[in-house]
């Protein structure tokens, strides 16, 4: 039995989460309050539930604590996002994944034991925002306040070098993790492997070394 996935809240958020994991030939049950959106989105999930999920009954009754993987996507609505996300903990579901309006909001769904909380505006905003000062950037995954993992495309400079020739863990400080191209990917490149022309890297590294390795793709310094 694969995974399987419960959305709860199917806002432009949820309901493209839930989507995007049907595609990809997952089980999702999707939950909403509001018969309207189970209508929207009957046709792209496994099945589609109307429950309050502030409702404990409610939620037992729907056999949620079989899913490995429960999203709380419920967004104005802080209190039913908190109740939700404590009934699923105390129901013992290992992972919740819960969308947050804000700091304050973020900060009771961890103490309460939400597994990771996302903001996707700001997320996207700081995605855009890396993606228009450097569009060599493919994506950005902010580890912590402070390290960031990149994706970013090689220069034509540095096209059949080794990474020992670039050097860029001492000059820069920074780690490849993987190298890629349409037609491979090499997880665990060694010193005397070589860039090859349109390489995607993947790089791991503080937000600051980063930065400094950016400016020396985009500008060759
Ligand atoms: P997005 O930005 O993703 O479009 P949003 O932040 O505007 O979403 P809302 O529309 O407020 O989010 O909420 C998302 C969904 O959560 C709504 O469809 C709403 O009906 C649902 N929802 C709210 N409260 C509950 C609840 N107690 N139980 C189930 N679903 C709920």
């Amino acid at each position: 039995m694969g995974k399987q996935f419960a959305i709860i809240g199917l806002g432009r958020f949820g309901s493209s989460i839930a989507k995007a994991l049907y595609d990809l030939n997952y089980d999702v049950m999707a939950i909403d309050l509001d018969s309207e959106r189970i209508q929207e989105n009957i046709n792209t999930v496994t099945h589609a539930v109307q429950a309050d999920t502030t409702d404990e009954v409610a939620l037992k009754s729907l056999g949620i604590s079989n899913f490995n993987v429960v999203v709380v996507a419920i967004g104005q609505n802080i209190q039913a996002s908190i109740l939700t996300t404590l009934i699923l903990k105390e129901m013992g579901i290992k992972t919740v994944v819960v969308k947050a309006q804000n700091k304050l909001h973020a900060k009771v769904l961890y103490k309460i034991g939400a597994t990771k909380v996302i903001f996707p505006e700001r997320d996207m905003g700081v995605r855009v925002a890396h993606n228009l000062v450097t569009p060599n950037i493919l994506d950005f995954i902010e580890l912590s306040d402070e390290y960031s993992i990149v994706e970013i495309i090689s220069s034509e400079g540095m096209a059949n070098k080794t990474l020992i020739e670039l050097n860029v863990r001492a000059r820069f400080g920074v780690n490849i993790m993987a190298l890629k191209n349409k037609s491979y990917i090499n997880v665990a490149p060694s010193a005397n492997d070589i860039i090859r022309k349109g390489d995607i890297m993947v790089l791991i590294g503080h937000n600051k070394d980063l930065r400094k390795f950016e400016d020396f793709v985009m500008n060759g310094k």
